[in-house]
């Protein structure tokens, strides 16, 4: 009897499982919109102009690769608050902040999860109805129970506020509560500013602990006012966390750059903190790699290159806008009569697309188009050479 002889295959993940039965497919015009990357009109996932230059100067400087330090590139720290924060804002100042760079936007949820659960008594986290797949499974490794609260609403495929308001006061005091701070995943329905001043006051008077979750920063509308939660959530002086992902944004999925960011409720708080939140990074991987961060640093830290990132991020931004629009109008071209303006309204990578588990099914099935059982569709997948064909067997499974 071997150490492992009673381990169990574990269950499938839905989405790598949708990736080996699309790559198994031999149809020629076969399309992947389960997956949650930004492709380009190539279908390529694409290295960005700004990423290109900030390596080659960095290749060029022929660096030695020494550890890095605990929480991270210090540079590369503080840039990450100022794209959070603004760059005047007052916090930069105040001593309640602390930045450690994370394995992406996963680790630094990880990070935050190990950090809290060794301090707090209780142990809970609720998460949206539905959420990131992954949300519910990292924190429940991370050894919480995770309860969902209303999100969104299928009648109107929209936000269900009441419902999500009347969730969060229902939770025990003290509830980590994580939040999509903008394009959320899968639906792609935001709350609207006058909804998060709500949220805000709910989780003041439950004392709830805030983790906000912004993995697609400057996909929404753009870097300033897709940081609006994060911003309203400082002004309030309430102490919270934040994970940022610079997967999508920067397209540098492989590199693993994220960032946790902790905001104290006052300066004596912030000392202690890091030096917990530095003993969870010790003993889980030491301190982070050095090349995801160099390039974004340089990124973030030269005004030509943010400039040039910023451009690139727009053109990202708007091909999805346009493939939504050419999406709705096409679906109404093929005789879909039901609303699916909706679709338009969504931001970020995402659609909730309405379409059931079983016209998932016949979408793979009869036409080689996979999605997301949930009916999620990443329309960053969608290109002028695939949108007539997915339009097309969309609309066949609707009717
Ligand atoms: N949070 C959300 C909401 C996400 O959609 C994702 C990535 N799909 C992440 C976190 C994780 O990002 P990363 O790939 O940087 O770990």
């Amino acid at each position: 009897m071997s150490v492992f002889s009673p381990v169990e295959l574990a269950p499938r993940d839905p989405i790598l499982g949708l990736n080996e039965a699309f790559g198994a497919d031999t149809r020629a015009n076969k399309v992947n919109l389960g997956v949650g990357v930004y492709c380009n009109e190539e279908g390529k996932v694409p290295l960005l102009r700004a990423v290109q230059k900030a390596e080659e100067a960095r290749v060029a400087e022929h660096a030695a690769r020494a550890y890095l330090p605990i929480d991270g590139l210090a540079p590369y720290d503080l840039a990450v608050q100022k794209l959070l924060f603004g760059t005047d804002s007052a916090l930069l100042q105040s001593g309640r902040l602390i930045t450690a760079q994370s394995l992406g936007g996963t680790g630094a949820l990880k990070l935050g999860a190990d950090f809290l659960y060794r301090q707090a008594e209780k142990r809970l986290v609720a998460i949206s109805n539905p959420s990131w797949e992954n949300h519910r499974s990292l924190f429940e490794a991370a050894g919480y129970e995770v309860v969902d609260y209303p999100y969104y609403d299928p009648a109107t495929n929209g936000l269900n506020l009441d419902g999500m308001l009347a969730g969060l006061e229902a939770l025990p005091e003290g509830t980590v509560v994580v939040l999509h701070a903008c394009c959320h995943n899968p639906t792609g329905v935001d709350l609207a500013l006058a909804d998060w001043a709500k949220v805000i006051d709910v989780v003041t008077r439950r004392k709830h602990v805030p983790f906000l979750d912004i993995a697609y920063q400057g996909f929404g509308e753009n870097l300033e006012d897709d940081a609006f939660a994060v911003r309203l959530f400082a002004e309030s002086g309430l102490p919270f966390l934040i994970a940022s992902s610079f997967s999508k944004s920067f397209s540098l999925y492989g590199e693993r750059v994220g960032a946790l960011t902790m905001v104290t409720a006052n300066q004596g708080e912030t000392a202690p903190v890091l030096s917990q939140l530095k003993r969870v990074i010790r003993t889980n991987y030491s301190n982070p790699p050095t090349h995801g961060a160099k390039v974004v640093a340089a990124v973030l830290n030269s005004p030509e290159l943010y400039q040039l990132w910023e451009e690139e991020l727009a053109e990202m931004r708007d091909r999805i806008r346009h493939m939504r629009i050419a999406l709705v109008e096409k679906l109404q071209a093929a005789g879909v009569q039901t609303d699916v303006d909706f679709i338009q309204r969504q931001r970020g990578m995402f659609s909730y697309s309405g379409l059931t588990k079983e016209q998932v099914a016949r979408l793979a099935d009869e036409f080689g188009i996979y999605a997301v059982s949930s009916g999620r569709i990443c329309v960053a997948a969608l290109n002028t050479s695939n949108i007539d064909a997915v339009a097309n067997a969309m609309a066949a499974v609707m009717k």
